[in-house]
């Protein structure tokens, strides 16, 4: 395993082609605005060669029987469906952020399943291929990022029928070698902090979407893969001087656009070429995966809970009935969220290659609640925290010799709290609800590993509304079919 160190310089090997703020990035890893998402990432080395850790961290490779970590590893029972819960939650605590690693983990063993089952249908080898990448990711500690939402263009048509095609991503030829394809992935998180990337469809497929119907592996440098990052709320405050404004200057997530334009792929990297029956599947596994991972945001909710309690000591308010409440709120709240992720795991089964997948109903409930309960408890934080939140003047006036006295007077809660502290404690509730971490925190837990309608049209398929029907019909005497 690499540790973080390694893993930093790892990445200062990779020539990406990233651009920001219309101008092209050389130094992806020590620039101020990536910065710390790359630490995120790098937590996830860190911890796994911590001795407190390592029982979370890592796991023992079924293919190999070495010891990886827990991110390169396809799930082998219930009990690594748990740990990996718990991983993300751990993760999420430690960052206060998004630690970006997961979705690689979540394309890894959903291909697992995915190719194995075509090769059974078709008499392809697409898990033998894939069996041979994945030893090496394993082998090489290597961050996977993966690629599923293509930009879809007007969402009324399919792939095919796109006055652009390249709204999804598809083959343009193909050789001996390999194949080409164009078009691009976005909102593709943790992008330029992954040696690999893994592209996936990202909807359902008929034959006519055959070129559309593709999943492939590349070292995130490949020739003419493109990043544009995404900015995010408040980004340009880690251009500052002064730390405390950007509320959690250490970690952070990002997102960028990632353009793919006319790119080879050899043929021992596709896991995937126009089997489009199988793209669904693929989508539905690894988006079931993904609803687990949201155990996450369980994690930053431990943060933000504990930013809240801080405050409301350091204003004076903590021992209110009404804040004590609200913090009751916020942890139920929170732990509905990690149990959700948890009984999805408990209730995962072994699919025919011997992967563990989470349970699909619980998984898409779990990633339902996201939507929704982050809202509240943030909410919540931001009722106790109160508006100097957002009223309070930069760091630079704090610093100033002609105003700085005064904001340090009248900014001061608890006299054993310096004003210095409270601002930190608020800057970090602000950074959760507001800035850079409310992507993660927020816009992520609404539209990542799928928008709410796609959990709810999951929940729909799987809820088995006919043997509900029959249970309610057999205790109150009705017999027969009815006829609406
Ligand atoms: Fe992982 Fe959560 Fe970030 Fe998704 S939002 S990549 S699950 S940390
Ligand atoms: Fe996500």
């Amino acid at each position: 395993m690499m540790t973080a160190k390694e893993y930093e310089a790892s990445l200062r090997k990779l020539k990406l082609k990233v651009y920001m703020f219309g101008k092209r990035i050389e130094n992806v890893v020590d620039d101020p605005i990536i910065r710390p998402s790359m630490n995120a990432v790098a937590l996830t080395y860190g911890l796994a060669q911590n001795s407190d850790y390592k029982h979370i961290m890592t796991a023992t490779s079924h293919l190999t029987g070495k010891t990886i970590n827990r991110f390169c590893h396809i799930h082998q029972s219930t009990e690594d469906l748990v740990k990996k819960t718990d991983m993300g939650r751990l993760m999420g605590s430690m960052t206060g952020a998004c630690f970006q690693r997961c979705v690689g983990m979540d394309a890894l063993n959903a291909l697992s399943i995915t190719t194995f089952d075509m090769d059974v249908q078709y008499g392809t080898e697409y898990n033998k291929r894939f069996l041979k990448y994945l030893e090496y990711v394993q082998e090489k500690d290597l961050t996977c990022d993966g690629a599923m939402t293509d930009p879809k263009g007007d969402r009324s048509l399919a792939p095919h029928q796109q006055p652009d095609r390249d709204m999804y991503l598809h083959v343009v030829r193909e050789d001996e070698n390999g194949i080409v394809v164009r078009g691009a992935k976005a909102h593709q998180t943790g992008a330029v902090n992954s040696h690999e990337i893994i592209v996936m469809p990202t909807v359902s497929m008929r034959e006519a979407d055959r070129d559309f119907a593709l999943s492939f592996a590349l070292p995130s440098d490949s020739e003419g893969i493109v990043y544009i990052m995404g900015r995010q709320s408040c980004d340009t405050r880690k251009l500052e001087k002064g730390r405390i404004d950007c509320g959690n200057s250490f970690f952070g997530g990002h997102e960028a656009l990632v353009v793919f334009d006319n790119v080879f792929v050899p043929w021992n990297r596709v896991f995937m070429y126009k089997e489009y029956e199988f793209a669904g599947r693929l989508v539905e596994q690894f988006a079931s995966y993904h609803r687990q991972s949201y155990a996450c945001k369980s994690g930053v909710g431990d943060v933000l809970i504990g930013a809240a309690q801080t405050i409301a000591e350091f204003n004076g308010v903590a021992k209110a009935s009404h804040i004590r409440d609200k913090i009751i709120e916020m942890t139920h709240l929170n732990e509905t969220l990690y149990a959700g992720s948890v009984a999805c795991a408990c209730k995962g089964e072994k699919q025919p290659c011997g992967t563990f997948l989470v349970h699909p109903l619980l998984a898409n409930v779990c990633k339902q609640n996201v939507t929704r309960l982050p809202f509240e408890i943030a909410r919540l934080a931001q009722d106790i925290a109160g508006g100097l939140m957002v009223t309070l003047p930069s760091d630079e006036d704090f610093n100033s010799p002609e105003v700085g006295a005064w904001l340090d007077k009248y900014f001061k809660g608890h006299a054993s709290v310096s004003t210095r502290d409270r601002r930190r404690i608020l800057r970090l509730i602000e950074n959760i609800c507001l800035g850079t971490a409310a992507v993660g925190y927020l816009t992520e837990s609404m539209h990542g590993a799928g928008s709410p309608q796609a959990q709810r049209i999951m929940i729909a398929r799987q809820s088995d509304i006919g043997k509900k029907q029959a249970l309610a019909k057999k205790l109150c005497g009705i017999t027969g079919k009815s006829k609406v």
